[in-house]
């Protein structure tokens, strides 16, 4: 989750006195790449995901899951290994918050010949994800205890309760570095100091404990009103009726989510893919919905969105506009975990209509060295946060080839997309990351999102498709995917014509071929002519996936069109099918989200009292079960359909 520098990272009053040298330097350093690097190009269209897993512990005798502490001593074993074998490794493991996650990445990321975008070219990389996947819980597992099990999952659904690790330490609300009452400093990753220090940082800064309220999912016997008492003011007073009250960085960093980095082949690429693909952010959300459960209850919400965003919320008083600005230089409308504010590509900036807060000086000076308005206003608009973590030995640099300190700010905004610049005298081109995903429990899933994802891509680009809403409407349709069953229930905003005049014919036949009328998509409005609050409309899951008729030609079948013009091998072609059924059927509700599908089997488990407590033996049947669906033991057909079995391969 970010950059981990070498050294002793500085308390919060040591940090913030160096706060202004880390951006300005920063700033300077983003001028130098950007100046280096603007004009860089790349052949090969390459990408890659990741995955962050958590290590829980059964014990069989006392039906209990616990989450296993044993993050350092896997990772320990892990980098001994990538020193040995280095760029030879199918895999490589990285840390992550909590000292029950470990992050897992393909060894080099996956190419795709970008002279051949519509061609196929190595699309057969395809066929190679979920296999690599699979190669990376093999080589996991063989280190762990016979009584543990890696597992996918996005939020443990116990994290917090009484002895729910492995070892357990009391949480020290007096002491510890987040001040929890529920975890204790002892579950943050032991990897690296930064992970702790972010941890107190962002306490120290927002001047109190982090404030999560869920609200709570109220089933037929669940209290009403649902109110708890904790015996500590600052929790009883922060706590709200009708939700379920988190208070430690955990509860959200302590989720774990699929992530997919595209680089582009040149910078307007990656600013194309980063705008085209943030109306995507909470429709992918949504399918992926995977986190009902925090801290042994229901909750009404499926994604882990909000409570991440509120877990590293690290806004003072001032800025959150609870009290006058005084010390703080801004009201700041979000956390630093977020959405994205902006668009990049100065065609799509009449979509930017929400309030971009960013520091004046910084834009000034990037304008000034010649970076274009769209691009200084985005980092501008990062740097408008204070460093959390910074190293004493790391404050020096030269700025003409480090970047520490652009990356420290930048590193820590986590918002649902990411721009990210070449690093220095690397062969990486300019990149942008799709972020707001839950993961799924099985390779077949997570491959099947992250295809589907970057096949969009190759859409989007090849189609030059139009999938930009008013940025205020993707905000709308963030909160919207989080809601409980939202797949189902929900309506999002999504643009009405998505050929546009720009698109080549071959596009406007996709539309025919799906059965969209092209006079009304292809033809008549398009962002040129359609003012931008008419561009869009109120769309179900299902229509935006699957298509409305005569109205809009659907995602899937546009792929599908795509798929069915390019030259692939037989086994890649049967691999993606299976995946983009996948994705078709849970935004038709033929099959569940796996939020859904956990939902179900807390309701039917006999121990279970309708009053939206997830107590320690339904969490062991539902890990177990999870476990024997990752170990492909069960398949249950209402999450993945019939079997499914794709000709992945290395
Ligand atoms: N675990 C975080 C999430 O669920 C992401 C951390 C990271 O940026 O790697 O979104
Ligand atoms: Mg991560």
């Amino acid at each position: 989750m970010g950059l981990l520098s070498l050294g002793k990272p500085l308390s919060w009053d040591e940090t913030k006195q160096h706060a202004e040298h880390v951006r300005q330097h920063g700033i300077n350093q983003f001028i130098n790449l950007f100046k280096n690097l603007k004009d860089r190009n790349d052949k090969t269209l390459k990408w890659g995901d990741e995955i962050e897993y958590m290590i829980v512990k059964f014990d069989h005798k006392n039906k209990k899951a616990r989450l296993s502490l044993k993050a350092k001593q896997l990772l320990d074993v892990m980098d001994s290994r990538e020193q040995l074998e280095g760029s030879n490794r199918a895999v490589l493991w990285r840390p992550e918050w909590g000292e029950w996650m470990i992050e897992g990445t393909p060894g080099k990321p996956y190419g795709i010949d970008e002279s051949n975008y519509s061609g196929g070219g190595s699309l057969a990389h395809f066929n190679v994800v979920e296999a690599n996947m699979k190669s990376r819980r093999q080589e996991i597992n063989a280190l762990l205890d016979e009584d543990e099990a890696l597992l996918c999952i996005t939020s443990y659904p116990r994290l917090g309760t009484d002895d729910f690790s492995h070892p357990f330490t009391k949480p020290d609300p007096k002491n510890s570095a987040t001040r929890s009452q529920f975890l204790s400093d002892d579950v943050i990753s032991s990897y690296h100091p930064r992970f702790k220090t972010i941890a107190e940082n962002i306490r120290e800064r927002r001047g109190r404990k982090v404030i999560i309220n869920v609200p709570i999912f109220k089933d037929s016997k669940t209290v009403d009103p649902f109110n708890e008492t904790f015996d500590d003011e600052e929790s009883d007073s922060a706590s709200k009726t009708d939700h379920l009250y988190l208070d430690g960085m955990g509860f959200g960093m302590g989720c774990a989510c699929l992530q997919v980095t595209f680089q582009a082949s040149n910078i307007n690429e990656a600013r194309v893919l980063y705008d085209q693909l943030t109306p995507m952010c909470p429709i992918a959300m949504a399918l992926s919905a995977a986190s009902p459960i925090h801290r042994g209850y229901l909750v009404d919400r499926d994604c882990r969105w909000g409570i991440i965003s509120a877990s590293v919320d690290d806004r003072t008083k001032e800025e959150l506009g609870e009290e006058p600005l005084n010390h703080n230089m801004f009201r700041i409308t979000k956390s630093r975990y977020d959405s994205i504010d902006s668009y990049l590509c100065e065609a799509n900036d009449k979509y930017n209509d929400i309030l971009l807060t960013y520091q004046k000086c910084y834009y000034q000076q990037m304008i000034d060295a010649g970076v274009d308005p769209m691009l200084a206003k985005h980092i501008a608009h990062l740097f408008i946060r204070d460093p959390i973590v910074v190293y004493k030995e790391k404050l020096d640099q030269n700025d003409e080839i480090e970047t520490d300190h652009f990356e420290n700010i930048q590193s820590t905004n986590w918002q649902t997309m990411r721009f990210k610049p070449p690093p220095p005298q690397s062969g990486i081109g300019w990149r942008v990351e799709f972020r707001p995903m839950e993961i799924q429990m099985t390779e077949f899933e997570n491959a099947a999102y992250v295809v589907f994802i970057v096949l969009l891509t190759r859409v989007i680009l090849s189609f030059k498709l139009n999938l930009l809403i008013p940025i205020s409407k993707v905000d709308e349709n963030m909160i919207e995917a989080q809601k409980r069953d939202a797949v189902k229930r929900s309506k999002f905003w999504f643009r009405k014509d998505i050929i546009s005049l720009r698109s080549p014919p071959e596009a406007a036949k996709c539309v025919e071929a799906t059965g969209c009328c092209s006079d009304n998509c292809c033809e008549k409005s398009d962002s040129e002519t359609t003012p931008f609050d008419e561009s869009c409309v109120l769309m179900s899951i299902n229509e935006i996936i699957n298509g409305k008729g005569q109205q809009f030609p659907g995602l899937v079948p546009l792929l599908k069109h795509y798929l069915s013009s390019i030259e692939l091998d037989v086994d890649t072609q049967c691999t993606i099918q299976q995946y983009l059924n996948l994705i078709a059927n849970r935004a038709s509700g033929k099959l569940k989200t796996t939020a859904q599908w956990i939902r179900d089997y807390v309701s039917q488990h006999p121990d279970y009292k309708h009053d939206s407590i997830v107590n320690d033996t339904i969490n062991y049947d539902l890990l177990m079960t999870c476990n024997r669906i990752q170990k492909g033991e069960l398949n249950p057909r209402e999450l993945v359909g019939d079997n499914p079995r794709t000709k992945t391969n290395l």
